[in-house]
């Protein structure tokens, strides 16, 4: 059984008092991005580091701590693209090396994680965990180089893949851009203090915050108490540009990415969906809560009403991730309902952002009849998600990609709707409007990933 990943999210600040503290509540806004682990590693008064971390979500991971004064720290929220769901794979993670005591956490993923990981065992390397981020720490404790920052562009020269990373020293936070930009990273400040976040969303979490816009693809960016330095181009690469899938589906739709709004991207691709598959229907119905925006404009483009037909329980947890099948079913049940009075008769067109495995389509199709309405029309505003992502959304088997094994005619019918559409990969561009990653939905990878094919089912060396 495959899993299926989702990304992470990281924050950092320097020259804040009580940056521990802010951090934490910082990750409650980033919490839509890992739901597994959370941690915090700040430096205190005293020039000590400190480190709590913690299973499941950010109020109970990190519940009761008593946070250290200080002014630098850096937090995760963790949903693993490598390793096991265990506290020991939880971040941040603390190391030893030349440079001092350090603290590191990572978004994304290391298509060569494993060969790198796997060489280092062979010398002796002990590994504590089984994340690829403490591969890094590994390079960084064995590099000669003179410097922290000459030891890290020596790490990243080695892996490759899709990432933002930030590193906690005793006087500075330091974060790092994959040179493609496929992960998201933002630069913030909050009064004299800088931050560095996945998402500007991040910024409600410190007092009077702002996003000062994003970090370039491979830039590093060093922030002290004092001040902030750039480093563009600090690891070469083409720029590809961030994954699509950040603007359909993981970012809040608040942030802000290249100065667009993801709430407005969402919109346009609702928009794109109606003019290359409009469907008859009486009513649009969006998928609760990511695909609203997309339903929106889909609704809007067409003229048709935008309808709340499904009711959505928040408190139940993400159905996405259970393992076996039978599971997620019986956790949508109690997730998402149809609203009988609302579709009874009525031809619904069911708008979601994504379509993975087909879970969440074929049961919403199935409750959808049940509630009464007379036709299904199920668009999707994103193309066929056919090819695995190894930077970081980490469908590791294409067996699952239920896209990646009929066309849509016959998709359309397995999920028992009375038509099927999505948006192309063209369509999905003019609405997110700049270039990007699409590997999924077009298999051309921007990062080349032989290496990373079937090494994730395999045993991690130890
Ligand atoms: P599936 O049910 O497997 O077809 O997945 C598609 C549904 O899950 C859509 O409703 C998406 O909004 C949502 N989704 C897509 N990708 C992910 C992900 N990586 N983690 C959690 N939910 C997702």
């Amino acid at each position: 059984m495959a899993e299926v990943h989702e990304a992470c999210g990281v924050v950092g600040v320097a020259g804040l008092p009580g940056a521990a503290r802010h951090v934490a509540r910082a990750l409650l806004a980033l919490q839509h991005r890992g739901q597994e682990s959370a941690g915090v590693a700040s430096v205190d008064l005293d020039g000590r580091l400190h480190l709590h971390k913690g299973m499941g979500l950010v109020h109970e991971a990190l519940a009761q701590v008593s946070w250290p004064e200080g002014s630098l720290a850096i937090g995760h929220v963790r949903y693993s693209t490598t390793g096991a769901t265990t506290l020991e794979n939880a971040q941040p993670i603390r190391f030893h090396s030349r440079f001092g005591e350090l603290a590191l956490c990572h978004n994304g993923n290391f298509v060569n994680g494993w060969t790198v990981r796997a060489a280092l065992a062979r010398e002796g390397a002990v590994f504590q965990t089984t994340t690829d981020t403490e591969v890094v720490a590994h390079l960084l404790a064995r590099s000669t180089a003179k410097t922290l920052l000459d030891a890290l562009r020596e790490a990243l020269a080695v892996l490759y893949g899709g990432y933002a990373l930030l590193l906690l020293a005793q006087d500075m936070v330091i974060g790092v851009r994959d040179p493609e930009g496929i992960r998201p990273l933002v630069l913030g400040r909050a009064g004299s203090a800088f931050l560095l976040m996945s998402e500007s969303c991040a910024t409600t979490g410190f007092p009077a915050a702002q996003a000062l816009g994003d970090v370039l693809p491979g830039e590093l960016v060093v922030l002290r108490p004092d001040g902030v330095l750039r480093q563009p181009g600090f690891i070469s690469g083409r720029g590809t540009g961030l994954c699509a899938f950040e603007w359909i589906y993981f970012a809040r739709p608040d942030s802000r990415f290249e100065g667009e709004t993801v709430q407005l991207v969402r919109r346009r691709l609702g928009r794109e969906l109606w003019h290359e598959a409009p469907a008859a229907g009486d009513l649009v119905v969006g998928v609760p809560d990511s695909s609203l925006p997309a339903a929106e404009g889909y609704a809007e483009a067409g003229g048709l009403p935008f309808v709340a037909g499904l009711a959505k329980n928040r408190y139940v947890g993400r159905t996405f991730i259970e393992p076996l099948p039978e599971d997620r079913e019986q956790a949508l049940r109690l997730k998402l309902a149809a609203i009988p009075d609302v579709v009874r008769g009525k031809r619904v067109v069911l708008v979601d952002d994504s379509l993975v495995r087909g879970t969440t389509a074929r049961y919403l199709v199935r409750e959808l009849r049940a509630a009464g309405a007379r036709e299904v029309h199920l668009r999707i505003a994103s193309p066929p998600y056919r090819f695995p992502c190894h930077y970081g959304i980490d469908t590791s088997n294409r067996e699952d990609l239920i896209a990646a094994h009929q066309g849509v005619p016959e998709l359309g019918r397995a999920l028992g709707a009375d038509s099927l559409a999505f948006l192309s990969p063209a369509g999905a561009r003019r609405a997110i409007g700049r270039p990007g990653c699409m590997a999924c939905f077009t298999g051309e990878y921007p990062v080349p990933v032989e290496e990373a094919h079937g090494k994730y089912e395999t045993e991690v060396p130890r």
